[in-house]
């Protein structure tokens, strides 16, 4: 059963001796995940869940998956990107008062960490032209590269 919600609290009540596997989705807006004109994030976050109690301790292990938009760094276009933590882990020491825990501020800061630090659409990615701007992917533009000046002063030598 997968049901979309604001957030993901465990009740340790109802995890089960053998350990119970929770699966769902976080909504977009709840994790707040959108930085403007940097990323955009319409999808939920997807999480595959196990979680086991172990004396006095919860463990959660499973996976994070995020569909969302990132900003090419070379030609500034938004691309989709499919972000994926299949290692994602959390523990939490509990005593006999602890009723919940809740992970949503733990797994949103777990699947950042997996974002792409330098966002490119294609690995072969033209970028923009440095000149006039041109998406060289997309447009062919009239500018020369521009000369190499100690070059051109070397050249002046002859
Ligand atoms: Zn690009
Ligand atoms: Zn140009």
């Amino acid at each position: 059963m997968v049901e979309m919600n604001d957030t993901l609290t465990l009740y340790i009540e109802d995890i089960q001796e053998g350990g119970s596997h929770y699966e769902g989705d976080i909504a977009p807006k709840a994790l707040d995940l959108a930085v403007e004109d940097l990323i955009q994030s319409e999808q939920p976050l997807h999480y595959a869940l196990d979680a086991t109690l172990v004396s006095e301790e919860l463990l959660v292990q499973g996976s994070l998956q995020l569909d969302l938009s990132m900003r090419c760094s070379r030609c500034s276009v938004f691309y989709p990107v499919g972000v994926r933590e299949s290692a994602y882990f959390f523990d939490e020491q509990i005593d006999e008062t602890t009723e919940s825990v809740d992970l949503t501020e733990d797994m949103r800061e777990a699947i950042i960490l997996a974002f792409p630090s330098y966002p490119v659409c294609s690995s072969d990615c033209k970028g923009l032209c440095p000149q006039c701007g041109t998406n060289k992917n997309t447009n062919e533009c009239d500018c020369k590269p521009p000369d190499d000046v100690r070059w051109a002063a070397l050249d002046g030598l002859g």
